[in-house]
């Protein structure tokens, strides 16, 4: 079977900057497993993997526009301190809030005086990213995972590595749930979409 829409694909994979350093590996946690087709993963990576069955290996190159987007000058504000109310913020911070560009995870850049500057662009937003993959696994999706819009393992969508454990961003792929990491880990591999382990949380059921 080869990954195509309404499939379920597990990889390896290892993500590089320009320069060569390693941003993340599936590592330890395991091969990362989504549904192919329903922007678990972002667009570069996932059209990259189309038509790979179980055993292959490719280099795929992801430019920012089919990553996490360009770097946006448009998402960095300046919030006075008061606005923490008696939460001590502090320089690397992320936290979830509302935007007018909806909910985003923001993060911490400056603090000088009584002034907060807040990014609320991906880390790797305005990065080209170097992944070097392995498909573990191609199968057929099952019916609740396509109506949910993301893999089922052992322990329901939350469980067994998939959604999470990665490093550092706070926010999760369970997102769309309004506290930090909602029902998943509150870490995110770098190759999962935020949001992407189900908009509307995934309470599976
Ligand atoms: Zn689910």
């Amino acid at each position: 079977m080869r990954a195509a829409k309404e499939t379920v694909v597990a990889i390896e994979y290892t993500l590089k900057d320009d320069q060569g350093n390693i941003i993340d590996a599936s590592g330890e946690r395991g091969p990362m497993e989504y549904l192919h087709g329903a922007q678990n993963i972002i667009p570069g990576l996932e059209q990259g993997i189309e038509g790979l069955a179980a055993g292959d290996t490719k280099s795929v190159l992801v430019p920012p526009q089919l990553g996490y987007g360009e770097y946006s000058d448009k998402l960095i504000q300046l919030v006075p301190l008061s606005a923490f109310g008696a939460n001590t913020p502090q320089v690397g911070m992320r936290f979830h809030a509302e935007t007018n560009l909806g909910m985003r995870v923001l993060t911490i850049k400056k603090i000088e005086g009584e002034e907060v500057t807040l990014d609320g662009n991906h880390e790797l937003a305005g990065k080209t990213l170097h992944f070097d993959i392995k498909v573990v696994s191609v199968r057929a999706a099952e019916l609740s995972e396509l109506s949910h819009g993301h893999p089922h393992q052992s322990g329901g969508c939350c469980g067994g590595g998939g959604c999470g454990s990665g490093e550092g961003s706070e926010g999760g792929c369970c997102s769309t749930e309004g506290s930090a990491g909602g029902c998943c880990s509150t870490e995110e591999p770098a190759a999962q979409k935020q949001g992407g382990c189900g908009s509307g949380g995934c309470g599976c059921s």
